[in-house]
């Protein structure tokens, strides 16, 4: 039998988390870091997508982004989860820096934590701009084609409003 919170089952939740890199060898981050996320206590990977190019959001003088979308349980709560993936980040030479949207060795978005939504000052679940974001949503629907999104509606219909742009896949493990 399911307890009340079907999303919970047995204290794992099932997480997806979006990956993107664009500063030194971007295909090896995104290996290494997906091996980082699968050592957190707690946390096992159940899909990964393949790996995008994507033209860099904001400023335009920077490299390409290569992304991917991992799928992930986890008995983590989210603040937990958050903390775990920015020492991930600093692990792989994250260096922050005031520009938005500026270049980064590594870059990991908690894009949805189960059906749940996080409001506070550290995080916002699922992550505000899921809904736009190609190299977000066609790796997503790679794994997880008939996901719903909280608050934003079925994946399948966001994906039908947000073009492709220069997205590519690149390579799939
Ligand atoms: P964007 O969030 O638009 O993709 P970004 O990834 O470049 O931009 P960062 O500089 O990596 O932004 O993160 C800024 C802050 O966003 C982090 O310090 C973190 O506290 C906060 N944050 C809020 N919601 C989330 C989330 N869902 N996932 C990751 N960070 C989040
Ligand atoms: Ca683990
Ligand atoms: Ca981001
Ligand atoms: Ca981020």
């Amino acid at each position: 039998m399911c307890p009340s919170d079907c999303s919970k089952r047995f204290g794992k939740v099932v997480v997806f988390i979006g990956l993107g890199a664009n500063l030194g060898d971007s295909v090896k981050t995104i290996k290494s870091a997906r091996a980082a996320i699968n050592r957190i206590a707690g946390t096992r990977e159940l899909a990964f997508s393949g790996l995008y190019r994507s033209a860099p959001m904001g400023p335009a003088d920077q490299p390409d982004y290569v992304n991917a979308v991992m799928a992930v349980e986890t008995t983590l709560e989210p603040l937990a989860l958050l903390r775990e993936l920015q020492a991930i980040e600093n692990a792989h030479g994250r260096v922050r820096k005031g520009e938005r949207w500026g270049p980064r060795t590594l870059d990991l978005d908690l894009l949805l934590y189960g059906d749940e939504t996080v409001a506070s000052d550290v995080l916002t679940v699922p992550h505000p701009g899921i809904a736009e974001r190609e190299f977000v949503l066609y790796p997503l629907a790679e794994i997880a084609p008939d996901l719903h999104i909280p608050g934003r509606g079925p994946l399948a219909d966001l994906i039908r409003n947000c073009p492709q742009r220069g997205l590519k896949v690149i390579d799939h493990a």
